[in-house]
């Protein structure tokens, strides 16, 4: 965590620290890929926490199973990290589907979206990622395809151009995007169920620490994985993450097995705040704390004052602060909370 200056601790400037790429994103990096496939769940029963999504899949997928039909299209929304790739994996698994993955920036256009979709077999799931990046005529495209299964492309162009009809096999479409506000309203509409993820649970995160641990061979006990799921912002992939920082640790300072001692010193080593916070937190929390002085303020004066888009603020900075009580929303802005200047070591501001 930042020092704060005793002598004035509103006055001073916000840090200014920029370590380059988070440690603590939810977002994939390419150092999370070797292991994460290997790590993830295939089954509604392995993946852990988000019971509700859970159990309604369930019941939807039995249902769509005995009746000998694909599943409704799927949307998931909510931070990275948080399993919705997953999700798709266990659904097409569980329908005992092919899954076929790409992402809405890698269909450029529509002919790209045809060869996609003219190449499903009947039941099979596509995976869609970052489904509000797709191109609007490569989404209009996509419309007829999932609520009746054909599309309409033309080929050629200008006076030679004639549209045609294609049959595509009836198909899941899973989308995932970080909120559903950024779907256009005829694309949300065309998918009969939608689900929301939330952060996990810190026992959730603990039972995939372990699981996770046991997948790797790593030998750890409860109170560690306790220790790195509280400091993993809600999220599976970071605490995924952090368990093979602490493993590395682990073997090169002891004997590869993970205490709670050496998982502790492991990420007071790698500077993993207790909260799980990053700098790109901690400047937030300053610029609301001291340089408003706790005031509301609005959503683009922090972007530009810690130099961040406003949208990434939004998506992947606020949830968190927010599910902690670090931060609050009013009509007039975002305004920091007690504990963000309890976490800051700061005093609370004089009351007006
Ligand atoms: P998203 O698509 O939301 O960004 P992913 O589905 O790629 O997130 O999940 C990231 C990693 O976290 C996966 O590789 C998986 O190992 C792990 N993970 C996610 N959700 C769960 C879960 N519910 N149980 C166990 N592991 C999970």
């Amino acid at each position: 965590m930042w020092e704060s200056d005793k002598e004035d601790l509103f006055d001073s400037p916000v840090p200014t620290r920029n370590k380059g790429p988070r440690s603590v994103t939810g977002e994939l990096t390419a150092d999370d890929l070797d292991v994460e496939r290997s790590l993830r769940p295939r089954t509604l029963d392995d993946y852990c926490g988000q019971e509700r999504v859970r159990e309604n899949l369930r019941v939807l997928i039995q249902a769509a199973r005995d009746r000998g039909e694909p599943l409704d299209h799927v949307i998931f929304s909510g931070p990275p990290g948080l399993g919705k790739t997953t999700l798709a994996g266990v659904v097409a698994n569980e329908m005992g589907a092919k899954l076929h993955t790409t992402s809405g920036p890698a269909i450029e256009r529509t002919g790209d979206l045809a060869a996609i979709l003219t190449n499903l077999e009947e039941g099979d799931v596509l995976f869609v990622d970052e489904i509000h990046r797709l191109n609007h005529q490569v989404e209009e495209v996509l419309y007829p395809a999932m609520e009746d299964f054909f599309l309409d492309i033309v080929i050629g162009k200008g006076p030679a151009a004639r549209s045609i009809r294609l049959d595509v096999p009836r198909f899941t479409l899973i989308g995932a995007t970080t909120r559903t506000g950024l779907l256009t309203g005829p694309l949300r509409d065309r998918f009969g169920i939608s689900y929301r993820l939330d952060y996990y649970t810190d026992a959730e995160l603990s039972r995939i620490v372990m699981r996770s641990a046991s997948i790797l061979g790593v030998v750890i006990d409860t109170q560690a994985a306790a220790e790195i799921a509280s400091r993993s912002r809600g999220t599976p992939r970071l605490a995924n993450r952090l368990l093979k920082r602490v493993r590395d640790y682990a073997q090169v300072r002891a004997n590869g097995d993970i205490t709670w001692e050496i998982a502790a010193e492991a990420l007071s080593f790698f500077e993993i705040d207790e909260l799980g916070l990053d700098w790109m937190d901690i400047k937030i929390l300053s610029v609301l704390a001291k340089t408003f002085r706790g005031r509301p303020v609005g959503l683009t004066t922090i972007a530009s004052a810690v130099g961040e888009d406003p949208s990434t603020l939004e998506d992947v900075y606020e949830p968190y602060l927010l599910q902690r009580g670090l931060i609050t929303r009013t009509p007039q802005g975002r305004q920091a909370m007690p504990a963000a200047f309890e976490h800051l070591g700061m005093p609370l501001p004089p009351q007006k």
